[in-house]
């Protein structure tokens, strides 16, 4: 059966194309040994099959990262029949530069010019039959998106597929252009396979051909004494790289006439990037950007309107959708609006089932009340918030936007050991932590990857969202101080600093090390997909409410039998659980946890917090789901928890033990960085190299976790403790200094 590889830089519609080539065919693996994925299908529309094989993104075949390794290794070892080399028309220079490498192989060549819609909306105009010509090579217009021109492409290549084609290069420049012909038939000479790829990257000393070729190398340093270059000296891999650009600039970028008169440089994505990604103020801007998303979704006074508008602003006072649609003298936003809109579903449930249980023995309805709905409700009850919180975040995702962050991260980050790839997967870490963990495997350098994987919990999951709403919510209920808001937004942005910061230290310390050259070319701005966002939002949907009538359901269950039962098997009342099981457990802990403000200082019933915190290392939705378990037992019932979800829960929780407000925002911290879910301590042992490497990361876990709460406590509690603490890291810092000076000495 013929085979044709869809080979491209990352989002120029490779999928999109695969998927229409396909279409139900498509199956989805991993490359072995990685997790990039690694799509087959067939293509049915020809007289015979065709296999189609979606390669990984790449922007070039060097063998700087997996998917270049992928892509190269397939295209030189597996020689497909043809390559199809889609291209995002809208960025034609930039994905001409892989082309111009890919031309270099023997390997019969289309190239598909996507995203052709876009061009033509912008006006601009590419002359397809002078691009073919000079490319030699067949160049067909497409528009994977609508459809259109994909048929014509696979005719294009069952076409040459049955002709050879040789490797051209378009490296003119002579000195270069000798030394490559040199080596290239020297590789002939030996019988080696595609002479004029091998022979380009012998040139460029890539690693991998050194290692394939190491008798030649030593030639080549012969060869290149002859036609040494004056100005880019060694770097025959910038040479290399500059005579394809300007080849490209020469001979290809005349196809291509714009409407406005603007260079390259102007487009309207490049214009964006000089403002999102400015040196100064690329990273207050993504601050803006993240809390606007927060104020969207969690504020209950919408742009601040309600302090500017007067109080009977307006005709909803009164009535019923008041309560969703205002909460005191604020607007909410859209997403406590939703919020409520379910809460008046989840009301409606749950007191259902409270009537059909009434009259029930006080243990099968408590059970049922508590134990059941107040644990899973409490949870659920933040779903709408959820999910407008990551269509927001897969709208970053989806628009290009993150790959900035990466790329400001990464100018920023260079100097303290950590480049730009690693951000991919902490940036994924808002999600769940248990993929990105995975796709640490990206990583190269495998210091770098240990210290990825260590600080990809510090980026708040979805999981963790419950925690920071619920006690953020408890807070303002209760001590009317701070907005929910402005409580998660911070307290995001305190999980970025710490992982930063202590990647930071990580990589000057136990896992010193220089960070991995990172290339990176920004994709053009793209707008979201409808279809595609809802998508996702669907599996987020489907997966949180799956976990919480699985795993959550269950450890609730467990949680009430453990805190109606003594060590004496003895059945509690409500009354009693402060003599349970669990109880027992909590308060045995307790003074562990004194100097993070949620130990022995709080009231008899201080346990539930440690619980709560022990319960989340199982899926950290427990910890409200525990709070909503316990709380009508714990607390005079105020509250209707089983019905207001987990702010009621938390509320009861902090008027029946006294917490601090700085010892809530202390114990937001603990669970945030503290050892994650069970999943990820999975996920992060797979990732290790060792037994040593694991061990280290769970003490740096709880280390981390226990200093950060501790340091949020002491300030939270006594401002001018700041002073103490700034003092304490200006002496650590010095002492680190010297320490570092006296070794250098000592060499
Ligand atoms: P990949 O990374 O190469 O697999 O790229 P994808 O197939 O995921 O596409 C990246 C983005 O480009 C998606 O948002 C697509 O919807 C969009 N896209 C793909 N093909 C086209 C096209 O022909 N026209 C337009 N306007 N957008 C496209
Ligand atoms: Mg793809």
């Amino acid at each position: 059966m013929l085979r044709f590889a869809l080979a491209g830089n990352p989002n120029s519609g490779k999928t999109t194309l695969f998927n229409g080539l396909t279409g139900s065919t498509a199956h989805v693996g991993n490359w072995p040994g990685v997790t990039v994925d690694k799509r087959e299908g067939l293509y049915k529309k020809s007289s015979e099959p065709i296999a189609v094989v979606d390669l990984p993104g790449i922007y070039s075949l060097s063998p700087y990262t997996p998917e270049e390794v992928i892509a190269r290794n397939y295209i030189l070892d597996e020689k497909p029949d043809c390559v199809i080399n889609i291209i995002d028309a809208t960025n034609l220079e930039r994905n001409l530069y892989l082309t111009t490498q890919i031309l270099e192989i023997d390997v019969p060549v289309v190239i598909a010019l996507n995203m052709m819609d876009a061009v033509e909306k912008r006006g601009d105009k590419i002359d397809v039959k002078e691009l073919e010509k000079r490319l030699n090579v067949p160049v067909v217009k497409i528009s994977a998106l609508k459809g259109e021109g994909i048929e014509v492409v696979m005719e294009r290549a069952l076409e040459v597929c049955k002709t050879k084609r040789t490797g051209v290069t378009v490296i003119e420049e002579t000195a270069l252009k000798h030394l490559i012909s040199d080596i290239k038939i020297a590789l002939e000479g030996q019988g080696v396979g595609n002479p004029l790829f091998h022979a380009v990257k012998l040139a460029e000393l890539d690693d991998l051909e050194v290692l394939m070729h190491k008798d030649t190398v030593n030639m080549v340093s012969e060869f290149k004494k002859q036609y040494e270059n004056p100005v880019f000296g060694d770097d025959y891999e910038a040479l290399v790289a500059d005579a394809r650009y300007k080849y490209i600039t020469k001979y290809f970028s005349p196809t291509l006439t714009r409407k406005s008169k603007e260079k390259f440089e102007n487009t309207p994505s490049n214009k964006a990037d000089k403002i999102l990604t400015h040196k100064i103020w690329g990273i207050p801007i993504f601050l803006g950007v993240l809390f606007l998303i927060f104020h969207l979704t969690f504020s209950e006074n919408l742009f601040f309107l309600g302090n500017l508008i007067p109080d009977d602003w307006t005709s909803l006072k009164g009535t019923a959708l008041e309560g969703v649609f205002a909460t005191g003298n604020g607007i909410n936003s859209p997403g406590v609006i939703l919020y409520n809109l379910v809460d008046a579903f989840t009301t409606f449930l749950s007191t259902t089932v409270e009537g059909w249980f009434a009259g029930n023995s006080t243990w099968v309805s408590g059970f049922v009340t508590n134990g059941v709905l107040g644990g899973v409700f409490s949870v659920l009850s933040f779903l709408p918030q959820i999910l407008v919180l990551f269509l927001f975040f897969s709208i970053l995702e989806d628009t290009g936007y993150m790959a900035r962050i990466a790329f400001i991260l990464d100018r920023l980050l260079k100097k303290f050991g950590l480049s730009g790839r690693a951000f991919l997967p902490m940036i994924m870490g808002f999600g769940c932590s248990v993929p990105a963990m995975i796709n640490t495997r990206t990583l190269a350098d495998e210091k770098e990857k240990i210290a990825t994987v260590r600080v990809i919990p510090f980026f708040s999951c979805g999981a963790k969202l419950p925690i920071l709403t619920a006690v953020a919510g408890g807070i303002v209920n209760y001590f009317g101080i701070l907005n929910v808001d402005l409580i998660t937004y911070g307290m995001y942005v305190i999980g970025i600093a710490v992982a930063l910061i202590s990647v930071i230290i990580m990589r000057s310390t136990t896992l010193k090390g220089d960070a991995p050259t990172f290339i990176m070319e920004l994709p053009s701005y793209h707008k979201p997909q409808f279809k595609s966002l809802m998508a996702l939002i669907w599996d987020k949907a489907k997966h949180f409410i799956k976990k919480a009538f699985t795993i959550i359901l269950a450890s609730t269950i467990v949680i009430w039998f453990l805190s109606h039962f003594s060590f004496s098997w003895q059945f509690l009342s409500d009354t009693q659980i402060d003599q349970s099981i669990l109880a027992s457990i909590g308060k045995l802990l307790q003074p562990i946890f004194t100097p993070l403000g949620f130990g022995s200082q709080i009231g008899s019933n201080g346990w539930v917090f440690i619980v709560a915190a022990i319960t989340g290392l199982i899926a950290k939705e427990n910890v409200i789901a525990t709070f909503g378990t316990l709380a009508l037992c714990i607390g005079s019932s105020i509250i209707d928890v089983e019905v207001d979800g987990g702010v009621a829960a938390v509320t009861t929780m902090i008027s029946n033990t006294g917490i601090s407000a700085a010892a809530l925002i202390a114990f937001i911290a603990f669970n945030m960085t503290t050892i994650p879910c069970f999943a990820a301590v999975a996920a992060a042992k797979g990732e290790m190299p060792n037994k040593k490497a694991f061990k280290g990361t769970l003490i740096f876990w709880i280390i981390t976790s226990y200093i950060l709460s501790s340091v949020i406590y002491l300030i939270g509690s006594w401002w001018w403790t700041s002073f103490i603490v700034l003092a304490v890291l200006v002496a650590f810092i010095f002492l680190a200094k010297k320490i570092k000076i006296t070794k250098k000495v000592k060499k």
